[in-house]
């Protein structure tokens, strides 16, 4: 028999998106809320005019374990849209690089000492330091969640040269905190998940890519969802409070004064969204603190256009020692094929860009491109023809010492009424993939409820 509620799915960000997909796929009747005029949330494609070609806005990669994020893929049909490079670069000033490799033992080799100066007895060393770390993520020590990253390495004696080479860069990226600041626990929380999907898949964790804009990817295919099972959506619908009446929803109210009736809600806004909307759930007041303390971490993306190509080994490059202007750099030529007729394209990420994200973009462009002449010797005549700058001032929540267990869970005192976006708790760092994981958890529970007659 058809369920005849109505679930309302607020927000339209990957956590949304997957929430709504998977409740319309299993026949409910799903209504999505979006303040903005598109879907996406934090993942989606923009347009340059100027040079009439879709970057993101912000490069996004995807590690293998992201078993949640491939479910959605594969529920809307674009799973083929991901790549998994065998190998990326590392690469220091002057040009000097080294393999990165992401796949098999050369990936444990890469783990253990893939500085190009080091030493046997410093890759040794850094062998031994490796170990010890695998073993801390599978049994934390009680005070990890008081230490930072650069703690817990100097604790288990990581070596410098394989701190400068990886460690500090992955951490990096896992948090998207500098290692003085991130939270020991949230790395080893991330790598004791990407171990244990290692074993359970029998093959190492890496990196991958997305070979096509994050529209295609993401938004374009699940709106054909959407059409074949009739789920509404509504743009710029700005939902302001959820109500709630003798413990169960009744709808949600809109800024513009309009209700829509509900049954159930996935509340999937972000930490910095959440004010407001759960004032009728009696824990809101301990919610809204924990979505306040998570608070956020900027991150600065430049889609560079340039007249030549880089000189780039792989799709993409970690710059070593470019903390705070580039961290990573993407060949968006190699990861997509598109064509450089006008232009070469490559994406730069700067995470933890405290800095960066108050300079203008005249000045991020031109101390990139000044970065990336010293990177890339054989760009030193490189010239600029579009430098698209996207600020990101709440990119993801902050993971530094003293969030540990902030992060709520999808289930709350009211059974209709679950929670779902990244900063829920889940078993990774603020990605793509706890975002879909939280829509999972939250779509599971509102499955589970006794159907009506
Ligand atoms: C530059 C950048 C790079 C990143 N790189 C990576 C990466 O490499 N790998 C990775 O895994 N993750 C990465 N992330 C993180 C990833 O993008 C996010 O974790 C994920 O997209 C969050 O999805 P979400 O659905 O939880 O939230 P969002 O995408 O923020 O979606 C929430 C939606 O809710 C809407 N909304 C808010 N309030 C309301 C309201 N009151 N009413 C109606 N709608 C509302 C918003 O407009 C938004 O569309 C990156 C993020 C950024 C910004």
């Amino acid at each position: 028999m058809n369920d005849p509620r109505q679930y309302v799915v607020i927000g339209g960000g990957l956590a949304g998106l997957a929430a709504a997909v998977w409740l319309a796929q299993a026949g409910k009747n799903v209504t999505l809320l979006e303040r903005r005029g598109r879907l996406g949330g934090r993942t989606h494609a923009m347009k340059v005019d100027v040079v009439d070609d879709p970057p993101d806005n912000g490069q996004h990669v995807i590690a293998s374990g992201y078993d949640h994020l491939f479910r959605y893929l594969t529920s809307i049909g674009t799973r083929q849209y991901v790549a998994f490079p065998e190998r990326a670069t590392l690469r220091w000033p002057d040009g000097r690089s080294a393999t990165m490799s992401t796949k098999g033992f050369g990936a444990l080799r890469t783990l253990s000492g893939a500085h190009p100066d080091a030493s046997l007895l410093e890759r040794a060393r850094a062998t031994v330091a490796t170990l010890r770390l695998g073993w801390q993520c599978l049994h934390q020590p009680a005070d990890l969640p008081d230490l930072t990253t650069e703690q817990w390495f100097n604790r288990i004696g990581m070596p410098a040269k394989a701190r400068e080479a990886l460690w500090d860069w992955l951490a990096l990226g896992v948090a998207a905190e500098p290692v003085q600041q991130e939270s020991a626990k949230v790395l080893a929380d991330v790598m004791a998940t990407g171990i244990r999907l290692g074993i359970k898949h029998r093959r190492p964790a890496t990196i991958g890519y997305p070979t096509t804009d994050l529209d295609t990817l993401f938004i374009t295919s699940a709106l054909k969802v959407f059409a074949r099972h009739g789920v509404e959506v509504k743009h710029r619908a700005v939902a302001r409070r959820i109500n709630i009446a003798d413990g169960r929803v009744t709808g949600v109210a809109l800024a513009d004064g309009t209700t829509v009736p509900a049954d159930a809600v996935v509340c999937a806004v972000p930490n910095s969204n959440i004010n407001g909307l759960l004032d009728d759930l009696p824990e809101h007041a301990e919610l809204y603190a924990a979505a306040d303390k998570l608070g956020y971490t900027p991150i600065v993306s430049t889609n560079l256009y340039l007249d030549r190509p880089l000189g780039t080994t792989a799709e993409f490059e970690a710059l070593i020692g470019g903390t705070g202007v580039i961290d990573e750099v993407f060949d968006r030529q190699r990861m997509t094929g598109r064509p450089t007729d006008q232009a070469w394209l490559y994406c730069l990420t700067t995470s933890g860009a405290y800095e960066q994200i108050h300079k203008t973009n005249e000045e991020i462009v031109a101390e990139q491109l000044d970065l990336l002449r010293r990177y890339y010797p054989a760009a030193k005549e490189a010239k600029v023809v579009q430098g698209h700058v996207v600020r990101m001032p709440k990119a993801t929540f902050s993971q530094v010492v003293g969030t540990h267990a902030l992060r709520p869970g999808q289930r709350t005192s009211v059974p209709t009424l679950v929670l779902a976006g990244d900063w829920t708790a889940t078993d990774w760092s603020a990605t793509m993939e706890s975002a879909v994981q939280s829509a999972a958890k939250a779509v599971d529970l509102l499955l589970a409820l006794p159907s009506v007659r």
